[in-house]
């Protein structure tokens, strides 16, 4: 089959596609809030004729649209949850609140969804006539910034039945990502005291906040024993009230642990866990524990990175007018400067200066090139819940430009371009290259062989899912 026809469609498709990307980024609903995003795909999916699933794993914002029959069957990841504290008008090249104190699409998600679902309807408008042979599943996974939707749709036997999973992020460079993601789990500590009035009483009082406070401290020193791969991050959810005068009796910290894989990340949190023993005892208060989500990390898997590669290369990369350059050139001015000007530190930090593409990285406003393949085992200190549907399935997962050059993630300079015409090119892109590499798929049962090959070797130890049964969302 020609890849121009979904090229083409895709670009029909366009206004639609837009047009929801658009109204996901106006709503920027928050993890597992995603109330009316969820809708508008749904609305989507059933006028497009795809048979619907909704309230996936009891997830209300949790949903799949499928289409096609019989093998292969690939899947489309989408997500479309927002950031809090990150509303901002957009097109601004300043800081500027939309709402105050409100949240933003600072990790462009609504165009991630927007991108994936475009490649979706474009497959299933060639299944239905009869140019393509195979099930394509579009997944709305909800919660991927705090509460990682997927996880739970793994652990409850999603993703296990997809000959492939394809996905994509938007980002200031065209580019397949290879190497890992850090394996990461939330666990939520409450400590319960005694509260007294702190100057006339204070020999009643049994401080919740000291408790955590110590445990804070305790994990402090924890870090210079652990690997030096790991990550330990810390919240506050309740300091125990806005009251000095009174003994704290209650405080709840939010602590995130990283490692390599699940096992080293899991082995962690059970030392911090002993740390918020010892920091109750210490002030004779009680903790409890619960674990609010868990990601692992991803398996790579080179034949489906590398399909991705030739899709990134063949698609037509956007023209940008005069107009959007200079937009980006002023917005990219806010950014600071490049870590090393010329040169690229790629999502594993290993210095890429050998190539052109790399060493005009950080120089232009825009990307507009493709970055070569460099596979890499390197582990990227960030966690996503893509992670859980690499354990049960080969998937892999590429970056298109819809932010400028050295923008930095979760940035109000990414809510200000999500609805910019910059953005749209790139979630059109992003539809091309996943539409194009699952009709490769589609087309060739021997890719689809070797890339199971691959990931059976590669998942040999077997899904650890980093969530039990008791953790719910
Ligand atoms: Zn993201």
């Amino acid at each position: 089959m020609d890849k121009q026809l979904l090229y083409r469609c895709i670009e029909e498709k366009a206004p639609l596609l837009t047009q929801l990307s658009d109204a996901i980024w106006e709503y920027a609903e928050l993890s597992m809030q995603e109330h009316r995003s969820a809708q508008a795909y749904l609305d989507i999916l059933r006028a497009e004729g795809f048979t619907v699933e909704a309230e996936l794993c009891g997830m209300p914002t949790a949903f799949l649209g499928k289409y096609g029959s019989g093998k292969p069957v690939i899947g489309i990841l989408g997500e479309f949850d927002a950031l809090s504290g990150l509303s901002q008008v957009a097109g601004k090249t300043q800081r500027e609140w939309k709402i105050p104190g409100g949240s933003g699409h600072g990790c462009g998600h609504n165009l991630l969804g927007a991108a994936s679902l475009g490649a979706a309807i474009a497959i299933k408008e060639q299944i239905a006539a009869g140019n393509l042979q195979g099930t394509v599943v579009f997944y709305g996974c909800p919660g991927e910034e705090g509460c990682a939707g997927k996880t739970f749709m793994a652990r409850d036997g999603m993703f296990r039945d997809l000959d492939a999973a394809l996905c994509w992020h938007p980002g200031d460079v065209n580019e397949v990502t290879t190497g890992s993601n850090a394996a990461s789990v939330q666990v939520q500590y409450t400590f319960t005291g005694v509260s007294a009035h702190a100057a006339g009483d204070p020999e009643h009082g049994r401080s919740a906040l000291d408790a955590a406070e110590l445990m804070n401290i305790g994990v402090q020193f924890l870090r210079e024993h652990m690997p030096k791969s790991c990550g330990l991050h810390y919240s506050f959810l309740d300091a125990g009230g806005i009251s000095p005068n009174v003994v704290q009796p209650t405080a709840t910290v939010l602590y995130m642990v990283r490692g390599n894989d699940v096992r080293i990340a899991k082995a962690l949190l059970k030392r911090v866990d002993n740390i918020a023993q010892g920091a109750a005892m210490m002030t004779e208060t009680s903790v409890s524990s619960r674990q609010i989500d868990g990601s692992s990390n991803t398996v790579s898997n080179s034949v489906l990175e590398k399909l991705l590669q030739e899709n990134l290369e063949q698609a037509p990369l956007p023209e940008y007018t005069q107009e959007e350059l200079s937009f980006a050139a002023k917005l990219k001015e806010t950014c600071g400067e490049p870590v090393l000007p010329g040169q690229w530190v790629n999502e594993n930090t290993q210095l890429q200066s050998f190539s052109k593409e790399a060493s005009q990285n950080g120089t232009l406003p825009l990307n507009n090139f493709v970055m070569p393949y460099t596979p890499s085992k390197q582990v990227s200190p960030g966690s996503t819940d893509v992670g859980d549907v690499s354990w049960l399935a080969p998937t892999a997962q590429f970056s298109a430009v819809t932010w400028v050059s050295g923008s930095p993630g979760h940035s109000w300079q990414n809510v200000s371009i999500g609805t910019h015409s910059i953005a749209h090119k790139g979630l059109l892109l992003a539809a091309k290259v996943l539409a194009g590499a699952t009709m490769d798929l589609m087309e060739n049962p021997e890719t689809l062989r070797l890339c199971r090959e691959e990931f059976e070797i590669a998942t040999q130890s077997g899904y650890d899912c980093p969530i039990g049964k008791e953790v719910t969302f």
